[in-house]
């Protein structure tokens, strides 16, 4: 059983988050609680042209909205503070970093142009040349360096690789994985601009952080031996390793917009559920057994472990995220469906029917619990309760085998029925309607229908007596009033 379990999700601000980062932070979050860890979120965001404005709000307002919460991290800090890497960069962390490996022979500065290592690269294409380049500025002369210094020379700083041997990673999820160091190129550690890339400031971090256990997308996979190799220059530890299965579309293509995939948020926008998403997510590469979908997140705590995280690529598929929503939707206490339904009501409903009576909307919220699937249904399903006026056509109110002047007095003496009834409880009332529709030689089909288009504006509607009386006496009353006047009228 893994013990002083820090596990972190390592974000880059460079987007809204989708399924596949936020799938990352969440069998982080749940490994973390699983074996009693710290859950921490760190921002890594040293690579300046990629940030895009507003995207760490996104992601933190991902986490929040699925009930990931991080321990240490931006908000919250935590021993390690700051969290955000372009913070730390400015404490000089990587820089001496850096320095540090330059000493120790591990990293030399590079003073070659992009332009001549695409040269460099593109003969080498041609010539099909597999093994490791070597750089000319290994072999700098110390006066030569001193000069290049001295004349203000771009450069970067390179990780010297081992030219020999191989570099294993003992994988939780994927086993043992081993690469030919000569393949492995002398990378950059710090840019022309001073900056980390990410190999530095992430192993430097995972370090200082004290992280037992880095599990991320098999994306990053390659990049474990240089990061191994890091390890070993720095003298230190390094963490376990468990790489996250891909995520493809049905058709096991890259994950993408096509595949119905949006980010994080825009599901939220969406009218999915956060509880629904995080089942949905939890499945997309680990299982419980062989069969369970549904389940709570207790359940996902107690059980997630990294034995049950598969190796092959997991599947998205958005039909079975519809149908779980719709599971969830329906388990929820009809009190808090409304409560999420109030926030799509307000966002959609035209701004006339608002605000919207919050009491009123609890009792219509069981009516359409049956039916609704995603919560930005929710103002369509149930508009006509909100509207002062319906707009319906008169012809759908006549129903097959009637005309105008019956469904003119079918609606008034529905009218009376209803204004004499002692209460508008459902079940007194539908047995008086259904008399009164048998004294007028209707089948309930007719009168029933009639009535229902005439206090719903709709031809179907959820159970009509519910209806009827969650709308209450005033709505229904003026309702087939306005109906009896329209068709009389016409
Ligand atoms: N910053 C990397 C990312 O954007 C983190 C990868 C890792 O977890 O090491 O996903």
């Amino acid at each position: 059983m893994p013990e002083n379990v820090r596990v972190r999700y390592a974000p880059s601000p460079t987007g809204s988050p989708h399924i596949g980062n936020i799938r990352t932070a969440l069998f982080n979050w749940l490994f973390a609680r699983r074996y009693g860890g710290q859950f921490i979120v760190r921002v890594e965001d040293t690579d300046q042209e990629r940030l895009v404005k507003g995207a760490l709000e996104d992601i933190l307002e991902s986490l929040r909205w699925l009930g990931i919460q991080w321990d240490e991290g931006p908000e919250v800090d935590g021993p390690y503070a700051p969290y955000i890497q372009s913070q730390r960069h400015k404490q000089g962390i990587y820089q001496h970093a850096a320095e540090q490996l330059i000493q120790g022979g591990h990293a030399y500065r590079c003073y070659c142009s992009p332009e001549f290592l695409e040269k460099v690269r593109a003969e080498r294409r041609q010539q099909k040349v597999q093994t490791r380049y070597h750089d000319p500025c290994l072999d700098l002369t110390a006066q030569r360096r001193r000069e290049l210094e001295a004349s203000n020379t771009p450069s970067v700083v390179r990780f010297a690789m081992p030219t020999e041997g191989v570099t294993t990673v003992h994988d939780l999820i994927r086993g043992e994985v081993t690469w030919q160091n000569e393949v492995l190129e002398d990378f950059i550690i710090i840019k022309s601009d001073g900056f980390p890339t990410y190999h530095l400031a992430n192993v430097v971090d995972d370090h200082i952080m004290e992280i037992s256990h880095v599990l991320r997308a098999e994306e990053w996979l390659p990049s474990t031996p240089r990061h191994i190799q890091l390890y070993s220059a720095f003298g230190y530890t390094p963490p376990l390793f468990g790489h996250m299965p891909m995520i493809l579309g049905p058709d096991r293509a890259k994950l993408s917009k096509r595949h119905g995939s949006t980010s994080v948020l825009e599901y939220r926008d969406q009218g999915y559920l956060p509880e629904a998403l995080r089942n949905f997510m939890v499945l997309l590469g680990w299982s419980l057994d062989d069969k369970t979908e549904v389940m709570s997140l207790d359940t996902m705590v107690q059980n997630f472990s990294l034995e049950r995280v598969s190796k092959p690529a997991a599947i998205f598929d958005i039909e079975k995220l519809k149908w779980m929503n719709g599971v969830y939707l329906r388990e929820l206490e009809p009190q808090e469906l409304a409560e999420r339904m109030l926030p799509f009501l307000e966002r959609d409903l035209p701004p006339d029917l608002l605000p919207v009576d919050q009491d009123y909307l609890r009792r219509i919220a069981p009516l359409v619990q049956e039916r609704i699937k995603v919560l930005t249904d929710a103002p369509e399903l149930t508009r006509y309760f909100f509207q002062p006026e319906l707009e319906c056509d008169p012809a759908t109110l006549v129903q097959k085998g009637m005309d105008a002047p019956g469904t003119v007095a079918a609606l008034e003496r529905a009218r009376d029925a209803i204004s004499a009834a002692p209460s508008m409880a459902h079940q007194p009332l539908e047995e008086s309607l259904r008399s009164v529709g048998a004294q007028l030689g209707l089948s309930p089909r007719q009168f029933f229908g009639a009535l229902r288009t005439a206090v719903t504006g709709r031809t179907a509607s959820p159970p009509l007596f519910e209806t009827l009386e969650v709308l209450g006496r005033e709505r229904v009353l003026a309702r087939l009033k306005a109906a009896a006047q329209k068709l009389a009228g016409g």
